[in-house]
């Protein structure tokens, strides 16, 4: 059996920035990953938020991001209406379009050069811990040992349900089919809203001219469509994607070739408690959410920033365990205040024009400058801060 201070379960983004914060404070640290690589089907996150960007300045890697990036304004409490934050006293008042595939990829990089070890394409199926530590047991029938084990394994998190800690919330009320095919025909690029709410076709290469995103000519498409009730939880087809489209455009542009289908819902949970003796969690594995806003992977990230000093001084013996509890105490609320805002955000997307009204309204006080820096700091994240206590 290996023994080493912390094993991460997942390497996602939480897991990866996790792993690397404890490597920069000399933890002997290890991932295992159930993907075979770093690949990712499916892009997901379609960028960082101003306060992402600036922690991983903090690391001195935020140029990695930003030159393969396309800076712009993109904090938003409603979708297609950018608060702009250039205002804002940041080095970075700004957001980067870059999807998840890639910020993984130079995380990964990153990760990499810091020597951790990724065990890849091997899962934990459960663990135990006692007094000293904790055994991750993998399905390979090979256990680790290792002082902490951190679950970033993600929202159907194994070590959350195995650790026995509780995820309240609340249900879906809406999904969406997102995916990214080939179409044979041109399809209509851009937002569309029926009375079945909010869709989208775009194509993954973009440029952002003058506040309007701009698409390149080809390649995948990156479909949206809202259902009219929340779907099934089993991997959906392209035969449902294309129902999916023909009832909101009438045609489903001859798709094929798809490279991702998936369904997202505003489920929206947070485990009741981010530790359970030498178990932690971070990322989505302690909170899921609608995607709206994008606040998910920027929260997970920030999450394994808060935690990973914390456990490297416990591990590292310079302070007493009762530090990790202050991870609970300073991200649950953070995260809370995410479900809340998404919950938000979630019913200002309803079709009805009662909606609509609400819609206009809360655009219009978006508008007026106090709103606007208000709304702005928490969708970009800029203003989270910790009470420093006495
Ligand atoms: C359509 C969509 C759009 C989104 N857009 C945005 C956005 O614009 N901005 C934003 O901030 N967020 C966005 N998100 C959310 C974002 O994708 C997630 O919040 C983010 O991926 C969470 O990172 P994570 O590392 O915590 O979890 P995950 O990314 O889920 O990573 C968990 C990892 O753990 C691995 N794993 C799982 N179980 C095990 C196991 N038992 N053993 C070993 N490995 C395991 C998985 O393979 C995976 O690699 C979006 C999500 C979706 C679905």
């Amino acid at each position: 059996m290996t023994e080493r201070a912390v094993v991460i379960a997942g390497g996602g983004p939480t897991g990866l920035m996790l792993a690397g914060e404890l490597a920069l404070a000399g933890v002997d640290v290890a991932i295992v990953e159930r993907r075979p690589s770093q690949d990712l089907p499916g892009s997901r996150s379609g960028g960082l938020h101003s306060r992402t960007i600036e922690v991983f300045d903090m690391r001195g890697i935020a140029d990695r991001f930003l030159s393969e990036g396309t800076v712009a304004q993109v904090a938003a409490y409603l979708p297609g209406k950018a608060l702009d934050i250039s205002d804002f006293p940041t080095r970075h008042n700004y957001g980067l379009g870059l999807w998840q595939n890639h910020i993984e990829r130079i995380l990964a990089g990153w990760v990499g050069e810091l020597a951790v070890t990724i065990y890849r394409g091997r899962e934990v199926t459960g663990f135990a811990q006692d007094d000293t530590g904790v055994d991750a047991e993998l399905a390979d029938g090979q256990s680790l040992r290792a002082q902490y084990l951190v679950g970033c394994d993600g929202g159907r998190s194994l070590i959350r349900k195995a650790a026995g800690i509780e995820f309240p919330g609340w249900d879906p009320t809406t999904s969406a089919l997102i995916a990214e095919v080939e179409m044979a025909e041109e399809p209509e690029l851009g937002i569309r809203r029926d009375d079945l709410g909010v869709h989208s076709l775009g194509r993954l290469e973009y440029e952002i001219h003058d506040g309007e995103v701009v698409y390149m000519d080809g390649g995948p498409v990156r479909v949206m469509v809202t259902e009219r009730h929340p779907g099934p939880t089993g991997e959906p087809t392209l035969r449902d994607l294309s129902e999916g489209l023909i009832a909101v455009y009438g045609t489903d542009y001859g798709i094929h070739s798809p490279t991702w289908i998936s369904r997202f819902t505003d489920m929206t949970r947070q485990a009741a408690a981010y530790r359970e003796g030498r178990v932690l969690l971070a990322g989505d594995a302690a909170h899921v959410h609608s995607p709206v806003g994008g606040q998910g992977l920027q929260t997970g990230v920030q999450d394994a920033v808060n935690l990973g000093w914390k456990l490297a001084q416990v591990v590292n013996r310079t302070s007493p365990e009762s530090l990790l509890d202050t991870y609970h105490a300073e991200r649950h609320p953070v995260a809370a205040r995410v479900l809340r805002n998404t919950m938000a955000q979630t019913v200002l997307l309803r079709p009805d024009e009662r909606t609509e009204a609400l819609r206009d309204t809360v655009s219009e006080l978006l508008r007026m400058d106090e709103p606007r820096k208000r709304f702005a700091a928490m969708m970009s994240g800029l203003d989270i801060h910790y009470d420093p206590g006495e």
